[in-house]
């Protein structure tokens, strides 16, 4: 007979899911109630005022969509691009690539502002883009890449995007909650994030967001969305419809519990707190690694504080080290994906995952599993140099 299922106890510090806080989990244990009850309805709202919060915007059409972050991404091309339209889609790592998928899929037609990989989104490429036709009807980039740890400038390229008139398709989905990010004030039209990153909320959800200019471009379609499940207009008559709420399909009831709860903390801890946060715990990691004698892969000004990117040192088995790591320290880090397999390692610091414990379970495991693999490495320096780093908490 198959007997129940318990999960070993994992510290969760790869590209996400990152450690879920007891809180969030104790949420999800509460009692399933119907999705159309008025208790139930009374929490989703809360759920989409703390998105607002999260997400900083005003957007009426601000929801959870249910299911990862990758149907939010759908969510946003599905309704936005038409047969026929252009949209430059900047890729600079593997999640640039999906939406090139997606504006295909649609029918449209994408036009690419490729940057290499471990490289910011070039703002001058997408002018340039955008200076060759006047017909381009959205921008799509990633914010935080986390394939590589690099951030793109999103408040610029959405001021280009404005000053050339066209609609923005952001992917937040390791940005939210990490670092800075301004849907109204940087003029974000389509934004789609996911639960499992830096809200440490379980997997399986996808806030969205829609700008008013995106909403009319829904309204002014000609042709139908050729999703009915994402299709924006439907799923607003229930989560826009207030206590009239229609049915559409059932919400994942106890995960929005969960959900709810990790947008509770972090109202409590102050979104911009939590920047500060997860910019903190980095510094005091990259001072950790630097002294060991690693080096980071991405450069100072566009890395990612969530996601750091280590280069992995010659001789070192990457697949036998991180399966150590997992074995004898319970500690999952993330492999090197697409063109930087084999050659880098993804550290998270995603929400709940970023507090000082992690950061020096981390080193301390790396080093000692590093010595034992016989690397080239300083023993006996990174747990000094990171504590340093929090007790001289501005450099
Ligand atoms: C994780 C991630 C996604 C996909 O989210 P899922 O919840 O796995 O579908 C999309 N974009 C970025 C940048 C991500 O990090």
């Amino acid at each position: 007979m198959i007997k129940s299922f318990y999960p070993p106890l994992r510290t969760l510090m790869g590209p996400g899911p990152s450690d879920v806080h007891p809180r969030v989990l104790a949420a999800m244990a509460k009692p399933t109630i119907g999705h159309l009850d008025p208790a139930f309805i009374g929490m989703m709202d809360e759920v989409k005022q703390l998105l607002q919060y999260a997400l900083r915007t005003e957007n009426p059409l601000t929801m959870p969509v249910s299911a990862p972050g990758s149907a939010g991404m759908e969510a946003c091309f599905v309704n936005l691009v038409e047969p026929g339209d252009k949209v430059i889609v900047c890729q600079n790592g593997v999640f640039g690539g999906r939406m090139k998928e997606n504006v295909e899929r649609f029918g449209g037609t994408a036009l690419m502002v490729e940057d290499a990989w471990g490289t910011a989104v070039s703002i001058e490429k997408v002018r340039a883009l955008m200076e060759q036709h006047d017909d381009i009807k959205a921008l799509a980039f990633v914010h935080a890449e986390t394939s590589t740890g690099v951030c793109s400038d999103a408040r610029a390229l959405c001021r280009l995007a404005q000053d050339y008139g066209c609609l923005t398709i952001v992917d937040a989905v390791t940005s939210l909650g990490g670092v800075e990010l301004e849907v109204d004030q940087w003029g974000i039209d389509a934004l789609y994030s996911g639960t499992q990153k830096c809200l440490s909320a379980p997997p399986g959800i996808s806030p969205v967001t829609f700008s008013e200019r995106a909403l009319d471009k829904v309204r002014q379609r000609t042709s139908r969305t050729p999703s009915w499940f994402l299709d924006k207009t439907l799923v607003m008559g229930y989560w826009g419809g207030g206590q009239k709420r229609a049915y559409h399909h059932t919400a994942p009831v106890n995960t929005l519990y969960g959900l709810h709860e990790a947008l509770v903390m972090l109202q409590e801890e102050g979104i911009e707190n939590a920047w500060q946060r997860h910019a903190l715990h980095h510094r005091a990691l990259r001072d950790g690694l630097e002294a060991m004698g690693l080096q980071m892969a991405v450069a100072a000004d566009i890395r990612l504080p969530q996601l750091n990117s280590v280069t992995i040192p010659e001789g070192v088995d990457d697949a036998q080290l991180r399966s150590q790591l997992l074995e004898s320290y319970g500690l999952e880090i993330g492999a090197g994906l697409g063109a930087l397999a084999g050659k880098v390692w993804r550290i998270g610091l995603m929400g709940s995952s970023c507090t000082r414990r992690h950061v020096m379970l981390c080193l301390d495991a790396l080093e000692n599993t590093l010595l034992e693999q016989g690397a080239d490495i300083h023993s006996g320096r990174a747990s000094a140099a990171a504590a340093a780093a929090y007790t001289n908490p501005e450099q």
